[in-house]
């Protein structure tokens, strides 16, 4: 695989949320996998596009950041249990962060994760928030 190639796959999974589904045992990964943990070499993933719909799984507030992150605070990072299935963890916005509960409804929104400076890198990643 071309350097390119890989670096489009890795933009389109970060932007589309594709992860991989097992066609043998049926679960769904994300990150994608190559090999089906279950199924080992008779497992046959193939990509997965998922919802960017969820429930929150669990969560912390982060209120002492690294001064990356100073900004935001106070912030939750939570594990989100997508409606398919697999788990990820992420930073969730636009939301009070003493009203959330375990079990609330989120879905996938893009923000601007980073920007050093006025001339610097700026770049885009999926987050989730809260639907109430
Ligand atoms: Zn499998």
């Amino acid at each position: 695989m071309s350097d390119t190639v890989r670096t489009w796959r890795h933009i389109q999974q970060r932007y589309n949320l594709i992860g991989s589904k097992c066609n043998t045992c049926g679960e769904v990964f994300f990150p994608s996998r190559v090999v089906c943990p279950n199924c080992r070499r008779k497992g046959d993933l193939e990509p997965f596009q998922f919802s960017g719909k969820g429930k929150i799984y669990t969560y912390s507030v982060i209120r002492s950041a690294p001064d990356d992150f100073k900004k935001s605070a106070p912030y939750a990072v939570a594990v989100i249990e997508l409606e398919e299935g697999a788990k990820l963890t992420t930073q969730l916005v636009d939301c009070d962060v003493d009203s959330l509960e375990i079990g609330d409804d989120v879905e996938m929104v893009f923000r601007r994760v980073r920007e050093d400076g006025e001339d610097g890198v700026i770049s885009y990643g999926y987050k989730f928030k809260v639907i109430k």
